[in-house]
């Protein structure tokens, strides 16, 4: 097994122990399996599970890094974190009132399913090379949305970060990790969703889009939902919520509900960028990706 797959295994278990969804071995493990040499974890399927199995049956026994999804120490991976990640201090602090939130226009027409991809591609073209806001200036590529065009969840992040400045393509850096992680937990693939974001080019130094750049960019966005029209949208952090529902409240008060809107129901969750920084709230966020499950009538997994 190639070490990618090796290291999204490893992820993906840990992320069901950070939701105490740890009951994956019916049988006993063997005590040697639990103590793997250096050379047991560099290939092959026998050391993968024998890593996976001393990370989720006995996480003290690795001395396993805690908080799961953290970055090491003093690793140039850590300072991308700390110096390109989206901090998300304010979770559950509304947006401050500095300027309006623009209302959202009236919802489109529908597309049928088969002419969603061309629908979107339509609106691609007319956003262009865009200068419409500031935001245009410090951009690499612009980030228009990614997934399956008639998608029935469709999850709204904030803006790029470095990563997906870099490639054109939403959530494919660490916060893009957890979400797939969070996707598949939810029995999907990444490639059923579609994923889009409030700006479509990232702010400078990752801070919050500016209410101006919001209200220029979201349109396009609320174009492409309804394009999509997706059965549930969840949106990822106080900037989603804020900019698709058009409330300042602090996101405590809009998670854990069902909302509706555009004829979507709409629900209200961590940024996953705030869940790489505060792991303790993901089990929050699995309980508001269950309320979506329900919604859409997806199962949650089995405990073992
Ligand atoms: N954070 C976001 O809000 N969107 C992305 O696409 C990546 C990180």
């Amino acid at each position: 097994m190639d070490s990618t797959t090796r290291d999204a295994l490893i992820e993906r278990v840990r992320f069901y122990r950070d939701l105490d969804l740890t009951e994956f071995y019916r049988r006993p493990v063997d005590p040697a399996l639990l103590h793997p040499t250096d050379e047991d974890l560099s290939v092959g399927t026998p050391a993968l599970l024998a890593q996976l199995a001393a990370e989720t049956v006995e996480p003290q026994i690795t001395g396993a890094p805690e908080p799961a999804l953290s970055l090491p120490k003093g690793s140039a991976s850590e300072a991308w974190e700390t110096n390109s990640q989206p901090v998300y201090p304010q979770e559950d602090q509304p947006i401050p009132p500095r300027k309006p939130i623009q209302a959202a226009p009236q919802i489109g027409a529908e597309v049928p399913p088969a002419d969603r991809a061309a629908a979107l591609e339509l609106i691609r073209e007319e956003i262009g090379d865009c200068t419409r806001c500031a935001l245009h200036a410090g951009r690499h590529k612009l980030v228009f949305g990614d997934g399956d065009a008639a998608a029935r969840l469709l999850f709204v992040g904030e803006g790029p970060g470095a990563d997906e400045d870099a490639q054109g393509i939403p959530f494919v850096g660490k916060a893009g990790q957890l979400l797939n992680n969070m996707i598949n937990a939810m029995g999907l693939k990444r490639d059923e969703v579609y994923i889009a974001n409030v700006v479509k080019c990232r702010p400078p130094a990752n801070r919050t889009p500016e209410p101006e750049e919001a209200n220029t960019c979201s349109p396009f966005l609320f174009r492409q939902i309804d394009v999509v029209r997706p059965e549930v949208i969840v949106a990822l952090g106080a900037t989603a919520a804020t900019y698709l529902l058009g409330v300042r409240q602090p996101l405590a008060g809009l998670r854990g509900r069902v909302h509706t809107w555009r004829g979507s129901k709409l629900i209200v969750t961590y940024h996953p960028a705030y869940l790489l920084r505060d792991p303790r709230q993901k089990k929050e966020a699995w309980a508001d990706l269950q309320i979506a499950m329900r919604e859409l009538g997806l199962k949650p997994p089995s405990k073992g």
